[in-house]
């Protein structure tokens, strides 16, 4: 396999400005950040989305995720944070490694992620189902 981007980045062959490590895991700062201090946190074993995820190191991630979210609410003054992924181009991933984001949020800051909709009458426990189903 190919290194990924972010594979050079823990091996320090691109430069990062490094927040975290441990043996599963590396954080570092988004070079086009949403908000200052958006966090990037990513597992060491290199994979492309949560669908190929191995259940310990999407496990490893998140617990770094929960570690740092509160460490960068405080350092950042934040009034919030929000935590994404994206998984797949269609959902706006772009390098093909996963990687839960850790975005600063204040108060009017404007950077609304997505807006809702309703579903169409009777739609909603359609789809209920259809989940629900998968899941047998
Ligand atoms: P995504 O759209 O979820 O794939 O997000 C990829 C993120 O990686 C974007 O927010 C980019 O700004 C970020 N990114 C790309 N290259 C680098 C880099 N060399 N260092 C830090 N962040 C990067």
């Amino acid at each position: 396999m190919e290194p990924s981007l972010f594979t050079k980045i823990i091996r320090g062959e691109i430069p990062s400005e490094k927040i975290y490590e441990d043996a599963d895991t590396f954080a570092f700062l988004d070079i086009t950040p949403v908000n200052p201090g958006h966090v990037l946190v990513i597992p060491k074993l290199q994979y492309e989305t949560i669908f190929e995820a191995p259940k310990e190191s999407f496990a490893a991630v998140m617990e770094t995720v929960r570690i740092l979210a509160p460490k960068i609410k405080a350092a950042m003054n934040a009034d919030g944070i929000n935590i994404a992924m994206n998984n797949g181009s269609a959902a706006g991933q772009v390098v093909p490694h996963a990687h839960v984001h850790i975005i600063p949020r204040f108060k009017d800051d404007g950077r609304e992620v997505w807006h809702g909709a309703t579903y169409p009458d009777g739609e909603m426990k359609a789809v209920a189902e259809k989940i629900r189903q998968s899941l047998i």
